[in-house]
């Protein structure tokens, strides 16, 4: 199982997000990009992620599910 990021739901808000901060591999990064509604997007690196859902929990917007 990894972790993926459910687009149309993210915030995409790299300061405040919670799964950013606490998953324990470092799987997630901020990716700048002016065609993005919001100016960017939140990535994940399914290479490091481990599947643990940490980030589906942590996650305020409910736009993170494993598969
Ligand atoms: S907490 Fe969730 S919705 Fe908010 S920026 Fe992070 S991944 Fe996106
Ligand atoms: S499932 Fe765990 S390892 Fe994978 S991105 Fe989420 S918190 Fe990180």
């Amino acid at each position: 199982m990894k972790a993926y990021i459910i687009r149309e739901k993210c915030l995409s808000e790299s300061n405040i997000c919670p799964p950013m901060k606490n998953c324990p591999n470092k799987c997630f990064s901020y990716i700048e990009d002016e065609e993005e509604p919001l100016g960017g997007r939140i990535e994940i690196d399914f290479e490091k992620c481990v599947g643990c859902g940490k980030c589906v929990t942590d996650c305020c917007g409910d736009c993170i599910e494993l598969r």
